[in-house]
């Protein structure tokens, strides 16, 4: 068992300036693959070399399965780091950089061995063992920097941007591989990114940070789905923004004045904003492109929402086609599936469903 719990910690590198991070509250349950994600310069890497016990919160608790272990040295943690630079040492070899940290626990000599094999193992590269650093690929690399830190048998593994430095066909796969390992082991890891399809792809939940405060705490698909304001929005994904006012409301869906009509918006939501829809609010309409159907490639009647947009441009994607449209004097993007072939310059005949708009405040 390994639950992190970060009490209100916040943090100024110099007196009298900006905190950097602020009054951040965040449990990590026992095996969970927790991802702290924002862009560069939110606080991150602040956090997550607080936890390691590199760096000291200005003020806030951090508690490893109920112990206080803000103010313990990093050694005295078992919260070993994997560094994007893999920071492994080039003139030892594989075996000896695994072992230097056991080395360092006073560990057997035979107790040694049977770890780095073990973990080799894990990582794939058991036949790699007497091989020099130097002649290892990045991902191989790579490889080696999370079998040392899983030697060690972590309490909680930290992760800063492990796989920045890996091209994306090696990254794809590495991304599963660490999700694989970190389930296998049932290892608490902690995994710092500003790549949302990382943060999307392997996480049990995640926490988006902007200018040192979380903004959002949940699954990436509530994420995702369900943003709770538009930076959290933007961030995940291409977000539409419709700016309405809230004019009217019934049993079943808000209504919304906008620039291209009334636009319902379905009460099912869970944006955790709806208590506080007031009429004659301006509110940003929150819609994904994905989430724009054409009339003709639809294979389910919608009652309301149905718009008439020009086709400004258009992607081919394979998979998709996305494209910019214009209704009125409102650019929006549309990404559509199984997409037939449509030029610039059409006309045609959209839906936004209503179950699918997130009022966000402005
Ligand atoms: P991220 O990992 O999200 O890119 P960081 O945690 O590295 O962000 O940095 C957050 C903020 O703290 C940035 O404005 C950065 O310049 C500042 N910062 C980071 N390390 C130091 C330091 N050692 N001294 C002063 N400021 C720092």
């Amino acid at each position: 068992m390994a639950e992190l719990q970060i009490r209100k910690i916040s943090k100024s590198y110099q007196k009298n300036e900006g905190y950097v991070l602020q009054s951040v509250d965040l449990t990590i349950k026992s095996g969970e693959i927790f991802f702290l994600l924002g862009p560069s310069g939110c606080g991150k890497s602040t956090l997550l070399r607080m936890i390691a016990g590199l760096i000291e919160p200005t003020s806030g608790t951090i508690l490893l399965d109920g112990r206080d272990i803000t103010h313990l040295p990093p050694e005295k943690r078992n919260t070993p780091m994997v560094f994007q630079s893999y920071a492994l040492w080039p003139h030892l070899d594989v075996y000896e950089n695994i072992a230097f940290g056991l080395k360092q626990l006073r560990l057997p000599a035979a107790e040694i061995r049977q770890r780095v094999e073990n973990i080799l193992e894990t990582v794939h590269l058991e036949s790699y063992i007497h091989r020099k650093i130097t002649s290892l690929s990045g991902g191989q690399q790579q490889r080696v920097a999370l079998a040392r830190a899983l030697a060690l048998n972590p309490s909680v593994i930290l992760l800063d941007e492990p796989l920045s430095n890996l091209d994306a066909k090696l990254r794809d796969d590495m991304r599963l591989e660490i999700r694989r390992i970190c389930k296998e082991r049932a290892l608490t890891a902690i995994y710092v990114t500003h790549d949302r399809k990382e943060a999307l792809s392997m996480a049990d939940r995640l926490a988006v940070l902007h200018q040192g405060i979380v903004q959002q705490i949940g699954t990436p698909r509530e994420l995702y789905m369900n943003p709770v304001n538009r930076f959290t929005a933007s961030f995940l994904g291409d977000a539409n923004m419709l700016d309405g006012e809230l004019v009217r409301d019934d049993e079943k869906s808000w209504f919304f004045q906008t620039q291209i009509g009334e636009i319902a918006v379905r009460k099912i939501n869970k944006s955790g904003h709806e208590e506080s829809y007031q009429k004659a609010q301006k509110y940003s309409l929150m819609f994904r492109p994905e989430n724009v159907l054409f009339e003709d490639n639809c294979s389910r009647e919608y009652p309301e929402n149905h718009i008439r947009a020009e086709i400004l441009e258009n992607s081919y994607w394979g998979e998709s086609s996305f494209r910019t449209m214009q209704a009125g004097s409102f650019r929006f993007y549309a990404n559509e599936f199984a997409a037939p072939e449509r030029p610039a310059g059409a006309l045609e005949k959209i839906i936004l469903p209503a179950d699918r708009i997130i009022p966000l405040s402005c």
